[in-house]
């Protein structure tokens, strides 16, 4: 199976990244990549960018090196009612969004209070995919994000550097290995993101593909494996949008 996409990396823009995006489009180039996601932290986060660099992205390239970029964020889930740290009028202008929950940006609840703010922000019609479940920061029902993954058709990711032995926490394994099972189960969609904070991570998907053999998921549940069916998805997710979203769609 080839993973021609990789749509969670971060830019030295995150603040506790280290690599250009030119630095890992070209490395993306290299791993033989098409589509690459630029998906920095969101403003919440200590170090990450200010609502401008969101509100400037149109500037970034629309290809670097023969490899497609997606400019987006990776947004931060604020509170136990699942919102996030960027407007949706900023949110409505970024061609990709990543959602998850973050040490210091979110304040920690019991799993039924974490399970609902992640299920919640699932629903935001402005997220695109959710991401890292397993890692062990906060209790969550993973069984019944997978259910919800499945039932809503919005893509959960299987994050590599949760399990690498350079940025991996204790009990992510474990916690992944579970998610991976139920998303295999209810058939969700499935993405796989290197999470790279440096240029060399940029494509790196050996663990999460380990995983997702272990646990049965099919290929076919893979996003990732062509950037046909991601630019699909993605249309389809905005078409969406524009039918539930309750903001103007534009920056004021
Ligand atoms: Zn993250
Ligand atoms: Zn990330």
């Amino acid at each position: 199976m080839e993973i021609l996409v990789d749509l969670h990396t971060h830019t030295i823009t995150s603040g506790h990244a280290y690599s250009t995006i030119t630095e890992n489009a070209l490395a993306a180039s290299r791993r033989g990549l098409k589509l690459l996601g630029m998906t920095d932290h969101g403003p919440s986060m200590p170090g990450a960018p200010h609502l401008y660099h969101f509100g400037n992205l149109s500037i970034i390239p629309k290809e670097i090196s023969g490899v497609k970029i997606l400019p987006g964020v990776e947004a931060n889930i604020v509170n136990h009612e699942g919102e996030l740290d960027i407007p949706f009028s900023y949110l409505a202008q970024m061609k990709l969004v990543l959602v998850g929950l973050h040490v210091i940006c979110y304040p920690g609840g019991t799993s039924e209070q974490n399970t609902q703010a992640y299920i919640k922000a699932m629903v935001n019609p402005y997220t695109d995919m959710m991401v890292h479940p397993g890692r062990p920061d906060f209790q969550l029902d993973l069984e019944r994000i997978a259910y919800k993954s499945a039932q809503l058709n919005i893509p959960v990711e299987v994050n590599n550097s949760s399990l690498s032995t350079i940025k991996g926490k204790d009990g992510a394994r474990v916690n992944c290995r579970c998610f991976a099972s139920y998303m295999a189960k209810y058939k969700s969609p499935v993405i796989l993101g290197s999470d790279a904070h440096f240029w060399d991570r940029v494509g790196e998907f050996s663990d999460a593909l380990d995983l997702i053999h272990e646990a049965g998921i099919s290929e076919h549940q893979i996003l990732n494996t062509s950037p046909e069916r991601v630019l699909d998805y993605l249309a389809i997710r905005r078409k969406q949008r524009l039918s539930t979203a309750k903001v103007p769609l534009s920056i004021a």
